[in-house]
Parts: C-alpha cells; structure tokens; sequence
C-alpha cells in the first residue's frame, strides 16, 4: 500500500492510481470466526473490544462489476463496532453467512474473519466493468446501505428492500481497513473543506439522524417545534441538535456530564439537562418502572421550554422509552432508530393511545438522504463532530471508549492518512464555514 498512498500524496491522476497493482492482501481491524463465542459468560459491559478486534493482514478479494476499490485514508468508529465486538446482540458472522448465500458475488463475504467498519474516506482505486459515475482518483466518502435494487420496493425507498444490508456490519470488507470494496452507489463527494478524519466521520450517524428528522420517510420536523434529544452530545444526537438549531427548531439537550452540558452550551444549545445530575431513575429496583419519574422529567422540560415536547429522538431504548412515550405532547412522535440499554422496551400505552401519539421506526437512510445530508457537510451547514483520533492499530481502543460511554461526538480512526489534518482541498471554503465551528468537538475532547 505505500506505493498507492504515496501517489496519492504526489497528487496522481487517476490514470496513474488505476496502473498500480491492488495488493494481494491489506491491513484491516476484524473479528475471528474462530472467537465469536469469547464473551459468552461475560456481562455486556465488561465485554472488551480490546481482546477480540484484531488488526491484521486479509486478502484482498475480487471486484464485482459494481464495485469499487477504495483506498481508506481515514475511518471512525460507529456503535456498530461495539456491537461487532462483542458479538452483541448476534454474531455478525451470522449475517456474511445468510448475504453470502444470495448469489456468487457475495459468496465472498463469508470468511472466517469479519473486516468490519461502516464509515470511510478516501479515493477510489479501480472501478468495476458496471460502473459508470465514478473513476480512480475520485475523492470519496462511503455511506453504508447496502442496497438490494433486485427488490422492488427499493425503487420507492431503499431501506425498504428486504434485503437491506449496512455495510461493514453486515458485510464484509468495511472501512475501518486500508482498503474496502464499496458498492458504486455508496459512493458520495468528500467534503473538500475537510481532513480526512473529519470527513470520515459524517456518513452513518449523520444521515441516520438526517432521515430521522426530516425525511418524508420518518419524521419531518418543523420550524417552530421542540424536539428532546437523548444523547445529544453522542454521535446521533450531535448531528440531531444541529438539524434542530439549523431549522427553527427548539432541542432539548440530554447529556450526563457538566462537560457536555458546556458542550451544548458552545453549540448554541440552550436548554440543556444533565440526567446524571438530575438522578432520573425511571426502573425501580423491583423491575418496573416509576412514571413519578416519568412525570418529573416532564416537568423538568417544561420548566425550561415551558410546554411539552412535539417530538423525542430516541436510541437509548429500554431505559429512556417509558419516559419518552410519557413525556412527548399529545399527539407527538417518538423517532426510534435503536436500543442501546435493551431492545425489549416497555411503556404504558394508555399514554399512547389515549393522547393519540406515533412510535416511528426508522433506520439508516437511503443513497438520495444520504447524500443530502452529506451535501450539508459540503456546503458547510452541518460541521462533524470529531472528538478524538486514534490509528487503525488501536481500533480496539477506540471502540471500547465508546462502549464505556467515554466519547464525546465521534472518534475518528487514521488508516491511510499518516497524520491528522491531511486531506484538505478547499482552504478557503474551511476559512468561511470557520475553523471554531468545524473543530468544536475535536477541541472540547482534546
Ligand atoms: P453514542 O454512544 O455516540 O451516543 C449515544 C449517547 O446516548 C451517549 O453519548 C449517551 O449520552 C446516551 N446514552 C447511552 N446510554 C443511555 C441511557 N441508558 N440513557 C440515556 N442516555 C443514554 O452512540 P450513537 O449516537 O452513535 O448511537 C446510539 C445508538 O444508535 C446505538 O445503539 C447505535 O447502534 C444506534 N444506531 C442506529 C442506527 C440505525 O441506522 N438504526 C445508526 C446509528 C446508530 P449521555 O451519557 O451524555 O446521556
């Protein structure tokens, strides 16, 4: 690899990138097989990335027609690479298992390891026979849908297709690697402003978030109403109080530290709840849940905005759900993409009912809302929310901050890129959009 990343650093055209030779086989951060059943007798927290993330060479697989070669300047961690780690809530090897038996491509997926990773920044290498809006030297960031465009229904909405996949997490060959093999229409513009570490870090969270409050396809806020943020300073929520504040929106920020309540604050986030700090306990000890809790996080937000919320943006699941079906206005929405504490949730439903409110379900985002959330990032109205910078050898690391809830916003991974700050294009659009702004995150972390 460190011909091509030489190239890339000279400045090569995408002639010369396409000439050098794929390499036969490349490092990339990736689970056994052999050790999915490591952790069995371990509780969830204590299960450590650090023991099962192993950073090493593995071959380099053929290219599909539809394919392409990426060379990974740069990735970050997702909450998927916890999950992928631990083998939580199901092996991923079961996932490259059931993909490999759709058709003679994706036989490939199966291996006895899982190069895992679901976000990535770099420049294409070599392109598939079927490719046609991309070429070597393109500078790139990857969304990761897998899309299935055999089923029909991924023609009105592509998360829609049965068989969806998120790549790096459900396939394999992901971007937390020095190479990846990325289908074509995964690919999106790399924000020219930005290193590669900072436009690494966008796509998952930020067009998870995107499509959660403002896709037709989930829940489109509007100027004027109040959104409760849990995990606002996490890397959905981080990109969820932007959305608000850039749409006339009014969040209410959940965070659990002083710090991060000044991190809200430094966003223009003004109203801002510590959970630690107010002790919610909303499950009592006997299993089930106190709605006196419920009903004092319903007072603690209107204190501050002075009426309910219109919608909750949820994730933390088994522990937040009951209060976010309580807390939300009548007729409000709760927006849920995941369950981090627990996905058996249990709320009263007479609030759900009798108040007339909504449970959305939502995930990822399809090529077109992830691209527009990434146009965002490009026309700098959505600024990433990098907080830390680890290299690929330490993925296990990284990923294990995020499992301990250790993070702020995101943590960047440097695959190709030998330093941070590498990777930027565009000076003058980075001085406009403003240095303060794009690196906020990275600052309050450092
Ligand atoms: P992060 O860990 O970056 O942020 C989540 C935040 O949630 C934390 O910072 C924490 O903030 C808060 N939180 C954690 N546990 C609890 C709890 N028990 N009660 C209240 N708040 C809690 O993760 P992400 O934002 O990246 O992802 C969150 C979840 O969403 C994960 O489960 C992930 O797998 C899932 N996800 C799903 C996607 C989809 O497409 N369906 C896409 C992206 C993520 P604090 O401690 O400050 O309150």
């Amino acid at each position: 690899m460190d011909q091509i990343v030489d190239a890339i650093n000279a400045g090569a055209s995408g002639e010369d990138l396409a000439a050098l030779p794929i390499p036969a086989a490349y490092r990339a951060a990736h689970t056994l097989r052999s050790e999915q059943e490591m952790f069995a007798d371990v509780p969830s927290n204590e299960k450590d990335p650090r023991q099962s993330i192993h950073v090493g060479d593995v071959p380099t697989p053929e290219l599909a027609p539809d394919e392409v070669y990426v060379a990974i300047m740069a990735s970050a961690i997702n909450f998927n690479t916890v999950w992928t780690s631990i083998f939580e809530p199901v092996s991923t090897f079961g996932a490259l298992d059931r993909l490999a038996r759709q058709s003679e491509w994706s036989k490939r997926h199966a291996q006895d390891f899982h190069a895992f990773g679901s976000d990535a920044a770099g420049v294409v290498l070599r392109v598939g026979s079927a490719v046609r809006a991309w070429k070597p030297g393109d500078r790139v960031v990857v969304h990761c849908n897998y899309v299935d465009d055999q089923d029909d229904a991924a023609h009105d909405d592509a998360m829609m297709a049965s068989n969806q996949l998120i790549w790096g997490y459900e396939t394999n060959f992901g971007g937390l690697a020095d190479l990846a093999v990325v289908r074509a229409n995964q690919l999106m513009p790399k924000p020219a402003h930005l290193s590669w570490e900072e436009a690494a870090c966008n796509a998952l969270t930020n067009s998870t978030s995107y499509r959660m409050l403002l896709s037709p396809n989930s829940y489109q806020m509007k100027q004027g109403e109040a959104v409760l943020v849990w995990g606002a300073s996490g890397g959905l929520g981080g990109y969820a109080v932007q959305y608000c504040l850039n749409g006339g929106v009014t969040p209410v920020a959940v965070v659990s530290s002083p710090e991060k309540v000044d991190l809200m604050h430094q966003m223009g986030v003004e109203h801002v709840i510590d959970r630690k700090a107010a002790g919610y306990q909303f499950w009592q000890e006997d299993g089930t849940q106190d709605p006196r809790e419920w009903r004092r996080l319903g007072g603690d937000i209107r204190d501050l905005i002075g009426r309910d919320v219109d919608v909750v943006f949820e994730h933390p699941g088994r522990q937040t759900f009951g209060a976010s079906v309580y807390v939300v206005k009548r007729g409000g929405s709760i927006v849920t993409c995941a369950a981090t504490s627990g996905y058996m949730l249990e709320f009263d439903n007479r609030h759900l009912w009798m108040r007339l409110k909504r449970i959305i379900g939502s995930h990822f985002a399809n090529y077109h809302e992830a691209w527009q959330a990434n146009q965002l990032i490009c026309d700098g109205k959505i600024q990433p929310i990098l907080s830390a910078v680890h290299d690929l050898e330490h993925t296990g690391e990284a990923a294990w901050q995020m499992h301990q809830n250790l993070h702020e916003g995101k943590i960047g991974v440097l695959c190709l890129a030998t330093e941070e700050g590498q990777g930027i294009d565009d000076p003058e659009l980075r001085d406009a959009v403003g240095e303060d702004k794009i690196t906020l995150f990275r600052r309050h972390g450092a």
